[in-house]
């Protein structure tokens, strides 16, 4: 099972990003995202209908108190940070370590609190330089999961195409 956790959303700035990681976690094949900093109903009722429309069995959670999401998890959990080290050196062992068990991997917005740094199993970077919580998020669970392919009660399914957007009514 891989959950995500999105750190300090801020409602109105960070909509769109946050809508992206439900969604990369989601394609990446977690089961659950959970946000905090601001709760933002709106925000994850628009995530909700897309994933209801396009299927498959994702949660969306949201938790003011976040340290439990950490502290209390039962698998391996991974921070991804600029500042962490580096992916390529670390990828194997986190594979390893992942074998059986649940991953939590976290992601920020603006500024981690230490803390976090300091309860997770692994602080990672995906490159040392700054960038994005979408592009992180998918680049590392590419690494240690899959592209997931099926999603289970769908309204809506892509006909890939070479040439063509096309698409399949399901119900
Ligand atoms: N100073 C931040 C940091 O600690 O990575 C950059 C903030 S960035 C706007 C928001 C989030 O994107 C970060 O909290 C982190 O989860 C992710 N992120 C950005 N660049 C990253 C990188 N090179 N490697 C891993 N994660 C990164």
């Amino acid at each position: 099972m891989i959950k995500v956790l999105r750190l300090g959303h801020r409602a109105g700035r960070d909509d769109r990003i946050s809508t992206h990681v439900g969604l990369t976690a989601r394609q990446w094949g977690a089961e659950e995202i959970v946000y905090s900093g601001e709760r933002d109903t709106s925000m994850m009722e628009s995530l909700e209908d897309i994933i209801d429309r396009w299927g498959g069995d994702f949660t969306v959670n949201y938790r003011e108190d976040w340290r439990p999401v950490i502290r209390d998890f039962d698998g391996v959990t991974v921070h991804l940070t600029m500042y962490g080290e580096r992916i390529d050196e670390k990828q194997e062992e986190i594979e390893k370590a992942v074998e059986g068990e649940n991953l939590l991997v976290v992601v920020g917005a603006e500024k981690v609190p230490r803390w976090v740094y300091h309860n997770v199993d692994y602080n990672i970077s995906v490159g040392t330089q700054p960038h994005s919580e979408i592009a992180a998020l998918a680049v590392f669970l590419d690494r240690v999961s899959e592209i997931k392919s099926e999603f289970e009660d769908a309204d809506i399914e892509v006909v890939p195409s070479e040439d063509e957007k096309l698409t399949e009514e399901k119900n």
